[in-house]
């Protein structure tokens, strides 16, 4: 076992804090907000007719999605809530410091470890430095070492499957009702900070309007289209939009 072990020690270099959306739990994303601070929503649909991966993901995935009416068909749509740290996150200091270090999200807590079970741990696919590999405690051998790691990985997965449904109660409440296909594209959205508190200010005291949206899926790769479209399931033509939609 080890042999297998894969030895970390953060050097606070800061480089994860930049450059990326942070994953929120639905706790974490009111706190994040309170702060002043931008959530994105990304969405993303997809079923089983389609699914090209492992019955075991497929599972983890149907775990934290929703399925919804789209069309003729019925898909699952997750809605992944993030920081907006497309440059930086906002609570990076000028020192290079987590300005929320005590209070920082469950993801940045676990990180290299991610809160998807299916992405192996390997030091090349992470963005810290090398260095930070060659020392440092054992992270890592079949299973997380660290207890208190371990604790944090399984809250952040278990996170993922309770919010699910108050994630996309609020996009529907927002109108936010087309996603894109999983590993097809991503759907992101930038809704207007004061609109989300109220949403979310709305769902906590059951007064939001109980909305069921027809949902769509924005695909533009033609054999998936036509695929979908023969399943029922309704697509976007929308040329302009209010999200943004990056192809993979
Ligand atoms: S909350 Fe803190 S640790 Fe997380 S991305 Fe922002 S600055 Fe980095
Ligand atoms: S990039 Fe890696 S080494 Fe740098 S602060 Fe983030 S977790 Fe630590």
């Amino acid at each position: 076992m080890e042999n297998n072990a894969i030895r970390f020690a953060c050097n606070g270099c800061g480089i994860c804090c930049k450059g990326r959306l942070v994953p929120l739990t639905l706790g974490e994303t009111r706190q994040w907000l309170q702060r002043g601070h931008e959530v994105a929503i990304i969405l993303e649909a997809f079923d089983e007719s389609t699914w090209a991966l492992q019955p075991q993901q497929f599972a983890h995935a149907a775990g934290r999605a929703v399925e919804v009416t789209c069309g003729d068909a019925h898909v699952r749509v997750v809605a992944v809530f993030a920081g907006n740290a497309l440059v930086q996150c906002q609570n990076l200091g000028d020192d290079g410091r987590c300005g929320i270090y005590e209070e920082r999200p469950l993801v940045c807590r676990i990180y290299p470890m991610e809160i998807n079970p299916f992405i192996a741990l390997t030091p090349e696919s992470k963005i810290c430095p090398p260095e930070v590999w060659e020392e440092g405690e054992i992270l890592f051998t079949d299973r997380i070492v660290d207890p208190v790691l371990a604790d944090q990985v399984e809250r952040s997965r278990q996170a993922d499957r309770d919010d699910a449904q108050a994630k996309i109660a609020l996009c529907e409440a927002l109108g936010l009702n087309v996603a894109a296909w999983k590993g097809n594209a991503f759907a992101v959205y930038l809704p207007d900070r004061a609109k989300l508190v109220e949403a979310i200010g709305r769902y906590d005291t059951g007064t939001n309007a109980a909305i069921r949206p027809d949902w769509k899926v924005r695909v533009d790769t033609p054999a998936l289209r036509q695929q979908l479209h023969q399943g029922g399931v309704a697509l976007d033509d929308q040329l302009a939009t209010d999200y943004i939609f990056h192809t993979l």
